[in-house]
């Protein structure tokens, strides 16, 4: 400590912070909160001032409607399992454009632009083996009308999902622009308060 009370590193210890940080994966160091978050990709959220993390704190994976799609299956599996990561946190949110669009004018939208049909058309251009065959293209979109249930089901295929460790801790959280504030799905302060049945 230093006479007004600052700590100071010395240069042993700030080449050693600093090895660490550009070695962390290599050495086995976790991210500081040993935390994964999966958020929609909408650009109203402040994920990071949400959550009160900074950077260093975690991993963050954003798509479209915030939802555990197949690459946040591999992302998870591989931050549970090789990177000490032992909380997964989902995001997702109200007026979310996952609920903006009937189904049926996205799914005329995508077959329009792929010339027809989305049965062939490559998901992953790496894996060209992984394409809809005869999925339903809704699903594939993950197109939502409740986002709180749709938050419930996020966060229980991450509970459930085999290649996820049991002991990973597993918590969702709805966003709500109009205030900036969290709260848990299904849990309304706003309508607690407003109704007769509010406890
Ligand atoms: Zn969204």
């Amino acid at each position: 400590m230093s006479e007004n009370g600052q700590h100071y590193h010395t240069i042993e210890e700030e080449l050693n912070q600093r090895d660490d940080w550009a070695r962390r994966r290599r050495k086995g160091i976790p991210n500081n909160r040993q935390l994964m978050v999966v958020a929609c990709m909408d650009e109203r959220i402040p994920i990071e001032e949400a959550l009160d993390i900074d950077l260093g704190d975690a991993h963050i994976f954003r798509n479209a409607g915030g939802k555990v799609t197949d690459d946040v299956i591999r992302s998870a599996a591989l931050s549970t399992n090789f990177f000490d990561t032992k909380e997964i946190i989902v995001v997702n949110h109200t007026d979310c454009g996952m609920m903006s669009a009937p189904d049926s004018a996205v799914v005329e939208g995508l077959k329009q632009q792929a010339g027809g049909s989305l049965e062939d058309v490559d998901l992953n251009p790496a894996l060209p083996e992984l394409n809809l065959g005869g999925a339903s293209i809704e699903d594939w979109v993950y197109m939502t009308d409740d986002i709180d249930e749709a938050a419930r089901q996020q966060i229980e295929y991450l509970r459930s999902h085999p290649l996820i460790p049991d002991d990973v801790e597993v918590h969702g959280y709805i966003y709500e622009v109009e205030s900036g504030e969290l709260r848990r799905p299904g849990e309304r302060i706003s309508a607690k308060i407003n109704t007769r049945e509010a406890s």
